[in-house]
C-alpha cells in the first residue's frame, strides 16, 4: 500500500514517483479535492474510488477508510491512497498508516507538495524573506476555540491557515482582540494551481469582508504576516522589463 502525496492540484507538481505509482496502482483510493488533470493520469481499467468528506459534510468516515483501505490491500497487488497535498499534514495519513500497519498492511509513505507552502510559492508569496520573517506557522483554522490566540497574534512567524474559509471571521476578531494590527497584509490563495485560482491581497481589518464579496471558496490557504506585501504579483513577475530594455537597445 503506497500513501501518497498528490499536491496542490497541478499534475506537474506530482514527485516522479507519485506519477509513476499512479500509472502502476490497480486501485487508487483519493480525497475529494484531487483534481481531475492528477487523477487522469491513473492506468485506464484500475479502481477508482472516491472516499472524501465535504467540509462538516457527509461522507466515508474515517474507520470506514480504514476498513476499505485493509480490504482492498488484500484484493489488489498494488494500492494507492492518494491524499490531496502531503499525506502527513492534516491529511490523516498518520492515522491511515497507524491504521494499515495495525492490520498487517505493508505501508510505503510518498511526500507531496503540501498546499501550505506551495500554495503560496504557486502565487508569489513568500513564506519567509530575510529581515522580515523567519519562521512559518501552519494552522489549521477549522475550530478557532483551539488556537492560541495571544502566541498567533503575539508572532512575527508568518501565519498560514488552511481550512479557514468558513472561520475567517472569527480567526480575524481573535488575531485583532489579542493586537495583531490590522493592516498587517494578507494573502487569500483560492485553488491554488488549478484552471481556477485566484490570489487576493487585502489586511487582516478587511479580509472577512473580501472573503465575503469575493464569494471565495474552498479550498484556499489564507497567508497572514509582512513578507505578503514584499513581491509584486507572478503576473508582473513574469513580465519583467527585459524586453523593453531590448527594444530601446
Ligand atoms: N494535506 C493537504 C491539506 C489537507 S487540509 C496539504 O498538504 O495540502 C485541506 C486544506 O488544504 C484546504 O482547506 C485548503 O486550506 C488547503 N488546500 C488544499 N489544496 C489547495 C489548493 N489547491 N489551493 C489552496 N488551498 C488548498
Amino acid at each position: 500500500m503506497f500513501l501518497v502525496g498528490a499536491g496542490p492540484g497541478d499534475p506537474e507538481l506530482l514527485t516522479m514517483k507519485a506519477a509513476q505509482l499512479l500509472r502502476q496502482a490497480d486501485a487508487v483510493l483519493y480525497d475529494r479535492l484531487i483534481s481531475a488533470e492528477v487523477l487522469r493520469l491513473v492506468r485506464p481499467g484500475s479502481l477508482l474510488e472516491c472516499v472524501g468528506k465535504a467540509p462538516g459534510g457527509r461522507g466515508w468516515t474515517q474507520p470506514q477508510i480504514h476498513q476499505e483501505l485493509i480490504a482492498l490491500a488484500y484484493r489488489f497487488h498494488t494500492v494507492v491512497r492518494l491524499k490531496g497535498g502531503d499525506p502527513f499534514v492534516f491529511g490523516r495519513g498518520g492515522e491511515e498508516a497507524w491504521a494499515l500497519h495495525q492490520a498487517g498492511v505493508p505501508v510505503e509513505i510518498v511526500p507531496g507538495l503540501s498546499s501550505a507552502l506551495s500554495a503560496p510559492t504557486v502565487a508569489g508569496v513568500p513564506v519567509t524573506h530575510r529581515g522580515i520573517s523567519a519562521s512559518v506557522l501552519v494552522v489549521d483554522g477549522h475550530n478557532p476555540d483551539r488556537l492560541e490566540w495571544p502566541m498567533l497574534s503575539g508572532t512575527k512567524a508568518t501565519l498560514v491557515f488552511l481550512m479557514a474559509v468558513g472561520t475567517i471571521t472569527t480567526i480575524a476578531e481573535r488575531l485583532a482582540i489579542f493586537g495583531k494590527p490590522g493592516n498587517t497584509p494578507v494573502a487569500i490563495l483560492e485553488r491554488t494551481s488549478t484552471a481556477h485560482e485566484r490570489v487576493i491581497k487585502t489586511t487582516l481589518a478587511q479580509i472577512s469582508q473580501v472573503i465575503n464579496v469575493q464569494h471565495i471558496e474552498n479550498p484556499a490557504v489564507i497567508v497572514i504576516g509582512e513578507t505578503v506585501g514584499v513581491l509584486p504579483s507572478v503576473a508582473e513577475l513574469r513580465q519583467g522589463k527585459l524586453s523593453e530594455a531590448v527594444r530601446c537597445r
